[in-house]
């Protein structure tokens, strides 16, 4: 079994559940008492949060570098950034060290394209929307049309996702309204939903909606447990 290396705290709610599903996976596959051999370094959200909004990106990529860096250093074969926005920095921080990424978009890419969709409606937080790096690489490399919310919808998710769940804050009439949102991206196409913020999955579920909920924190977790395993 290889090492695998997480980059969490963004937010650290999230980053459980990768530690749980990774786990409940190994254990599934391996049975008995095997559990996953792992490396976490978990950076303050509230720096990264600060940096993201005042658009100072570079300080983020050295942040994120650095906590690769200890990753490699303690033994992981390869890692995974526990965040979409994060992936913004993504060949920065790749770039920092000899161990390979496994790239969130990319492990849901490739799952959207086993399920044979071509157009998706992606939900995370206004950078991952609303700029490039994430919806060009989904189109770009695998095909996919992605569809976003509207800008009311927009400024919705974005703050459900940083006041509410990030810090651990699940509320009832905030799923009513994301289960609204993807209703809307439903009725313009969308062939499924991309839960494309780490937290989303602690909100919505799949008995919520009749859509059919492409959770990259699953996701992303259970593709780095078959790479481990492979
Ligand atoms: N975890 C979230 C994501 O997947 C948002 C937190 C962050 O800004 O990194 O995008």
């Amino acid at each position: 079994m290889q090492t695998i290396g997480l980059i969490g705290g963004m937010s650290w709610e999230s980053t459980a559940s990768y530690y749980q599903l990774i786990n409940q996976s190994i254990k599934q596959q391996l049975g008995g008492l095997h559990s996953a051999k792992l490396v976490l370094v978990s950076v303050d959200f509230a720096e990264i949060e600060a940096l993201q909004h005042q658009g100072n990106w570079q300080k983020t990529a050295d942040i994120l570098s650095t906590a690769a860096k200890s990753l490699e250093a303690a033994g992981a074969d390869f890692f995974l950034i526990c965040t979409n926005t994060m992936h913004k920095v993504a060949s920065q921080v790749s770039d920092a060290v000899k161990i390979p990424l496994l790239h969130i978009a990319d492990a849901t890419g490739a799952q959207l394209v086993s399920d044979n969709l071509n157009t998706i409606g992606l939900l995370g937080t206004k950078f991952t929307m609303q700029q490039g790096f994430y919806k060009d690489r989904l189109t770009d490399k695998f095909s996919i049309n992605v569809l976003v919310p509207t800008d009311d919808e927009q400024e919705i998710i974005h703050s459900v996702i940083y006041q509410e769940l990030c810090l651990g804050i699940v509320d009832d009439s905030s799923r009513e309204q994301y289960v609204e949102i993807i209703q809307n991206l439903t009725q313009r196409g969308a062939q499924g939903i991309i839960l494309g913020c780490t937290e989303i999955g602690l909100l919505v579920e799949k008995s919520h909606t009749k859509s059919t909920l492409y959770d990259t924190t699953v996701i992303h977790a259970l593709a780095a447990v078959e790479k481990a395993l492979k």
